[in-house]
């Protein structure tokens, strides 16, 4: 658009274009063609300057993402520690189940098994103050004088959710 416009600035300066209808045509897109770079600048000043602000907007969401990020890092390594350290506290559980669990007999340890699997995995409970710690509920008055003639050995059972009661000073009987 230069070019045309200083090809035009040339032929009028070179008085090759006599006619007053021509050169009045000349004169009128040469201003034409000015004002017409004049808009183009303005468009890519324009571009320019939104160019530049996308530029510092991706800057800043760089940034962001890398602050995600390292706070992401940080939560999985927050995490990886508490899983090793409850896997840690599963395998020392573990050993201590079997070790109490090779002391109990069988048979009653299959019952334990067998309660705990019905009972959301609590199959024993203690009997503290007439009360089945496992359901929470009192026990009758005729359950307890069964339970304070049952011989110490003897495996004493809620009639309410049938898990197995541990008798400690107490048990209120
Ligand atoms: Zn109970």
């Amino acid at each position: 658009m230069r070019q045309r416009a200083a090809r035009d600035q040339k032929r009028l300066d070179s008085g090759a274009v006599s006619s007053p209808k021509d050169l009045e045509n000349l004169q009128h897109e040469i201003v034409s063609l000015a004002k017409r770079q004049g808009d183009l600048e303005d468009v890519v000043l324009e571009v320019m300057e939104r160019r530049e602000s996308a530029q510092e907007r991706v800057a800043e969401l760089t940034d962001r993402v890398a602050s995600v990020q390292s706070k992401i890092d940080d939560a999985t390594a927050r995490r990886d520690a508490a899983l090793e350290e409850i896997d840690g506290e599963v395998a020392s559980v573990t050993k201590e189940r079997e070790v109490v669990a090779a002391s109990v007999p069988a048979d009653l340890l299959k019952l334990y098994d067998k309660l705990r699997g019905q009972q959301g995995g609590i199959g024993a409970a203690k009997l503290y103050a007439r009360t089945c710690q496992g359901c929470r509920q009192e026990l009758a008055i005729t359950e307890l004088n069964e339970i304070r003639r049952a011989a110490p050995d003897t495996v004493v059972r809620c009639e309410n959710c049938r898990r197995i009661l541990v008798r400690t000073p107490e048990s209120g009987l």
